[in-house]
């Protein structure tokens, strides 16, 4: 596969330097392959609905082909994927895709593993070990120390600041050994940001240590989460009808989206065939996306702290890549898009709970209310004439080209939980007064020893430390 960059289409390179490279430093721009191609029908039209990991490896192959071999793409599939992404049906019309059931309980892992073990792969005949160097406000660092713990050539420094993340995320990254660390830095987010890009632009130190970031736009990360749309639109494809009574249903993706990166991995299965008529962009009070398919304008802003706190972005790095594959018009024909504030995701929890019994977490929530207005009535309104003003929370006014088949009662939704609800027991608990049960691997790591090492939020004592304990 040629991939190319969202800056400058004349940018031809392969799927290593994609990777290694993260993004390109001559443009500013992100990598992004020239084409994704369509799984042969046969493929798509299988019954049952091949597995997960024959899934995965079918979508990856066209992107890797030439650089890694099949057996070996074979071993990082079952390697970084030895856990199921189940879809369960909340209601006749409605399906709950979840993505927690991977270590750190968020649906990162899917792309955090597959990238770890494909450095891994690239890094092989290396003599020296990659440093992977990441900067986290909670849960990236805990995605991504968990994906690269104990996988050869890669060694792993994750920055945080002290006092700023929840108990269970600080445990969730300062807790491992071997070839993965925490430092817990005196200071803000931004400031380990600010450490890590020092780093980066160092020329004496990247001299003596091999750098690498583990960021959310590297392309190795976005491709393996398009398996989970493909898998779950097939299954849903196939029993939508014994569920709805519906015949060959429009099927909708929901998803909790902050930096776009799981939305773009959507629209990436969707183009290689997966049966997915359109999307809803579902956020928090960041609102960047729904206001730019609103109004045409893409504004940019500081970001706001919300109970969703992963989607807390207000400068959505794919929008990048979105702006590249469509058009603005081919994006209002695709999607939806839909926003809710803090006091609309205490009550959409609880909704969720009281219609289906299901427990959502904060990022969730979004996606359950945001399908349940749309179907029972907030669409046909908009169909109807009567526009909700952008800046009040719910539907967007831009109807997208499947409007008519949700009005028409045509249509069933698929919403990706992204995190398990203990991530956030407070939360959860204010909304419907239980405190959900934290699985047994959330339970182990809370009990294990605290590891983080104190740094001074100082580059020139980062870097001493760097010198002093990195292995070159
Ligand atoms: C990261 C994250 C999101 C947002 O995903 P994007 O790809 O950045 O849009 C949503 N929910 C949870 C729980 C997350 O960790």
């Amino acid at each position: 596969m040629i991939y190319t960059d969202t800056r400058d289409k004349s940018v031809k390179t392969d799927f290593r330097t994609a990777v290694m490279n993260g993004m390109n430093k001559a443009t500013g721009g992100l990598y992004i392959p020239v084409e994704f191609p369509k799984l042969d029908s046969g493929f798509l039209n299988k019954t049952p609905v091949p597995n997960f990991r024959e899934i995965a490896l079918n979508m990856a192959k066209p992107y890797t082909k030439g650089e890694i071999p099949e057996s070996d793409l074979i071993s990082i599939i079952n390697d970084a994927y030895p856990f199921q992404a189940p879809v369960k049906p909340l209601d006749h019309t409605s399906y709950v895709l979840e993505l927690f059931h991977g270590p750190t309980c968020a649906f990162k892992d899917f792309g955090a593993r597959f990238m770890a073990r494909v450095m891994s792969y690239f890094n092989k005949d290396e003599s020296s070990p990659l440093h992977i160097l990441v900067a986290t406000s909670g849960d990236t660092g805990s995605a991504v120390g968990s994906a690269f713990h104990n996988v050869p050539g890669l060694d792993v420094t994750i920055l945080y600041p002290e006092g700023k993340i929840s108990k269970i995320q600080e445990k969730q990254l300062s807790t491992f050994d071997g070839n993965v660390r925490a430092l817990k830095v005196k200071g803000t987010f931004d400031d380990c940001q600010k450490l890590v890009k020092t780093a980066f632009t160092d020329e004496s130190l990247r001299a003596k240590l091999r750098l690498s970031s583990a960021n959310s736009i590297n392309i190795s990360r976005l491709l393996p989460q398009s398996f989970y749309y493909m898998y779950s639109s097939l299954v849903v494809k196939e029993r939508a009808w014994g569920d709805s009574k519906i015949d060959d249903p429009a099927i909708i993706a929901v998803v909790p989206s902050g930096n776009f990166g799981n939305l773009t991995s959507g629209l990436i299965a969707r183009e290689m065939g997966a049966p997915i008529t359109g999307f809803v962009a579902a956020t928090n009070t960041n609102r960047t996306i729904p206001d730019w398919i609103a109004t045409g304008k893409y504004n940019a802003r500081p970001s706001v702290a919300t109970y969703a706190n992963a989607m807390d972005v207000g400068a959505p790095s794919n929008y990048e890549r979105i702006a590249a594959m469509y058009s603005l018009d081919q994006v209002r024909q695709l999607f939806a898009s839909y926003w809710l504030d803090d006091d609309g995701i205490i009550k959409s929890i609880r909704h969720c709970y009281e219609k289906t019994g299901y427990t959502i977490d904060p990022h969730g929530s979004v996606g359950w209310k945001a399908w349940y207005d749309i179907k029972t009535g907030a669409m046909k309104k908009l169909v109807d004439g009567e526009k909700n003003d952008i800046s009040k929370p719910g539907l967007t006014p831009s109807i997208p080209a499947w409007a008519k088949r949700v009005v028409d009662n045509q249509a069933v939704g698929i919403i990706l939980e992204t995190a398990h609800p203990a991530k956030f027991g407070d939360t959860v608990k204010e909304a419907t007064g239980q405190s959900p049960v934290l699985p047994d691997r959330l339970e182990e790591v809370m009990k294990k020893e605290d590891k983080a090492i104190s740094m001074e939020n100082n580059y020139d004592m980062f870097k001493e430390w760097l010198l002093a304990n990195l292995k070159a």
